[in-house]
């Protein structure tokens, strides 16, 4: 994806105020490594573990959009789930639940939308593993794990923008 500077990645979030904003602390380093792979921009707060951010850019959407996330506390049992944004177990993230306060009156009020998706946020690295043999489609249909992973992750953060 494009670079964003750290102004724009602020000014995208739609689900938090704006003093929450100020709070946000960016990853290191910044700019991310790898942004040729990434599909979006996804990290837990360096100084808050249980809120996390997802921002997506030109790629997927017309302006750059970004969505606070509350992670639920790891503390519950383990689950098997698979992540509803990349669908893979590739056993090194365990899919967690993750929350975000709808935009606007809803959200205000406290309406939410929730997912399981790979703890890490890095759903963008197991899109892009190669298949393994037993996995590659024997009609040679062509491998849409990238593009599933947009419309998924899309998807969500409409949900919460739409309020
Ligand atoms: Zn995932």
């Amino acid at each position: 994806m494009q670079p964003l500077d750290p102004r724009q990645v602020r000014a995208s979030i739609v689900n938090s105020s704006r003093s929450r904003i100020a709070t946000m602390t960016l990853p290191a380093p910044w700019p991310p490594d790898r942004l040729d792979e990434r599909d979006y921009l996804g990290w837990i707060d360096p100084k808050a573990p249980l809120r996390a951010y997802v921002v997506l850019g030109e790629e997927i959407v017309a302006e750059p959009v970004g969505v606070e996330l509350r992670l639920a506390d790891s503390t519950g049992p383990a689950r098997t789930t698979l992540c509803d944004w990349c669908r893979t177990d590739d056993g090194t993230s365990t899919a967690r639940l993750v929350v975000a306060r709808r935009a606007g009156p809803r959200g205000r009020a406290g309406d939410t939308v929730g997912q399981y998706v790979c703890g890490d946020l890095a759903c963008w690295t197991r899109v892009r593993r190669p298949l393994k043999a037993h996995e590659k489609s024997v009609t040679g249909a062509p491998d849409l794990r990238v593009d599933d992973l947009r419309r998924r992750v899309l998807e969500f953060v409409d949900r919460v923008r739409a309020g």
